[in-house]
């Protein structure tokens, strides 16, 4: 493991193994959905998807007891402000998978009344591509989610530094309805 820490070296990085991999196992998602999306994002907790096998089956009603937000469907202009609320009463350290086309971009929902990227008001860790995406593919977002909490150091702000980046890079982020695309 790449070490970057310079003082008792062995012992941290020892440290920051096993509470990775016990914080990989201990994620708990908030209920939440927006749309269509969040119709297979139930279905993650099915005997045929199980999530329960990484101990992510802990949906939690009330972010205050949760630490990943699942983005599952488009996000109209007027959800913004209570996703961007919910996400910042849940618990640190906390994560956020923005589920299926709309969610990342927009999707199909090119108009004034849809956030285009829930990047804009919240830091993602992982984008899940797909409309809808199927329960298998979450599965393997949360999965792909856990190895990057595994990796992640327990001393400094790695963490906090890189949200930190992430906003910044979303409030400069150049408007959706000043962007030309293809037209351009
Ligand atoms: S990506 Fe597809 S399934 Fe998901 S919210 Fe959008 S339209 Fe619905």
């Amino acid at each position: 493991m790449a070490n970057e820490h310079p003082e008792g070296s062995i012992i941290l990085d020892t440290v920051e193994n096993v509470v990775g991999y016990l914080k990989q196992y201990s994620v708990w998602p908030t209920t939440f959905g927006l749309a269509c999306c969040a119709i297979e994002m139930m279905a993650i907790v099915s005997p045929d998807t199980d999530i329960s096998r990484f101990g992510g089956e802990r949906f939690s009603a009330t972010p205050r007891q949760a630490d990943l937000m699942i983005v599952a469907g488009r996000v109209s202009q007027k959800m913004a402000p209570v996703v961007r609320q919910v996400y910042d009463q849940m618990a640190e350290p906390k994560w956020v998978i923005s589920m299926g086309a709309c969610a990342s971009s927009g999707g199909m929902f090119n108009n004034y009344a849809i956030v285009q990227g829930v990047d804009h008001i919240v830091p993602v860790d992982v984008y899940l591509p797909g409309c809808p995406p199927r329960p298998q593919m979450l599965l393997n977002a949360v999965i792909t989610l856990h190895q990057q909490i595994k990796g992640e150091h327990l001393f400094g702000s790695t963490r906090k530094a890189a949200a930190r980046a992430a906003e910044e890079a979303a409030l400069k982020a150049v408007p959706t309805h000043e962007m030309k695309g293809l037209l351009a």
